[in-house]
């Protein structure tokens, strides 16, 4: 049995698993993917402190070298399952069973759906969430870009200076995301479809055309894609399955020390919802593995009240 179990390589998963690594815990980091998260999928990154500007992929890339000089990253196995036992935990994964007596979950978030007509059936065929992943392929082409959060708005920008012809789609008369961004949105003359929301997505083989709706008016705009940037559902399975307190929106609950509802389960990152920025996410791993570290050396049931 392994003295930690770290689900998901993230920003949180990995500084997380720095901190472990570093305090001498016997540590194991499990992806079902590929390391990365969020940060892997932003374009530029421009609040990371030390650097002006840095392209998620990039960052990312940083994190994982560090990482795995302390910590190996066992990238594609895929927890499915976890139950409390004895002492701990055992885990069900793709790769066999694994036990460990305390247990961080940074498992993330993932994109929220638009949830319309065409958007599974042309999902990589022009529907894409993924604008560092995707952009590439709709250079001198025309397409939407929807949402008017953070994300929504540095895509849209990446896009654009990618030679992308991008249209932003938002549903409200305001944009969510900071004031830094949207002047830089403003100052590339980016058409913004204020009050509209998409309604349908089509396209035979590829999205060829968005109907989207204006305060009741819709209309048909040709397209070669649709990237939707429209926010983050948490990834709570595990939670579920060792019925975390959760909050209404189906995040982790957690204390100021990453400590669940469960003792020795501490959650960090996206899946806790909160800021969710890469800095935030890092600091809370930080936290988390410095918890787990203070709890497997001295349980704190044992003493005060947690935090
Ligand atoms: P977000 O801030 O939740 O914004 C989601 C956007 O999508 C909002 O504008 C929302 O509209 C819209 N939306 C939600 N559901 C929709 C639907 N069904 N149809 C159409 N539009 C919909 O999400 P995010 O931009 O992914 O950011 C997630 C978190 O990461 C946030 O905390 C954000 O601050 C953070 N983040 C930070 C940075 C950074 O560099 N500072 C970069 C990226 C992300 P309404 O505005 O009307 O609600």
């Amino acid at each position: 049995m392994k003295d930690l179990a770290i689900i998901g390589a993230g920003a949180a998963g990995m500084t997380a698993a720095i901190y472990a690594g570093r305090s001498g815990l016997d540590v194991e980091l499990l992806e079902g993917g590929v390391p990365g998260g969020q940060t892997l999928n932003a374009s530029l990154i421009e609040n990371w402190p030390g650097y002006r500007s840095i392209l998620g992929p990039d960052l990312s890339a940083n994190f994982q070298d560090h990482t795995q000089q302390y910590v190996e990253i066992q990238n594609g196995i895929f927890v499915e399952d976890i139950e409390k036992i004895d002492g701990g935990f055992r885990m069900k994964t793709t790769a066999g069973e694994r036990e460990a007596c305390a247990i961080i979950i940074a498992t993330g978030a993932d994109h929220r759906k638009l949830d319309v007509p065409g958007e599974e059936e042309l999902a990589g065929k022009g529907v894409s969430y993924c604008a560092t992943c995707d952009g590439f392929f709709f250079k001198n082409r025309k397409v939407l870009l929807v949402g008017g959060g953070n994300t929504a708005i540095i895509d849209a920008i990446y896009l654009h200076d990618a030679g992308v012809e991008v249209e932003v789609v938002h549903r409200r008369d305001s944009l969510r995301a900071e004031k830094s961004l949207q002047e830089q949105l403003f100052e590339r003359d980016i058409k913004v479809h204020w009050k509209t929301v998409v309604k349908e997505i089509k396209g035979t083989d590829m999205v060829e055309s968005v109907v989207i709706d204006t305060e009741g008016t819709e209309q048909a705009i040709e397209v070669a894609g649709i990237f939707a940037a429209v926010g983050l559902v948490p990834k709570n399975l595990l939670a579920k399955k060792l019925e975390l307190e959760l909050d209404r929106f189906g995040y982790i609950v957690v204390t100021r020390k990453m400590r669940t509802s469960m003792p020795m389960v501490y959650a960090a990152g996206d899946i806790v919802g909160g800021l969710q920025q890469v800095i935030t996410s890092c600091a809370e791993g930080a936290i988390a593995a410095t918890t787990a570290y203070t709890d497997i050396k001295t349980p704190y049931w044992a003493d005060d009240a947690p935090e």
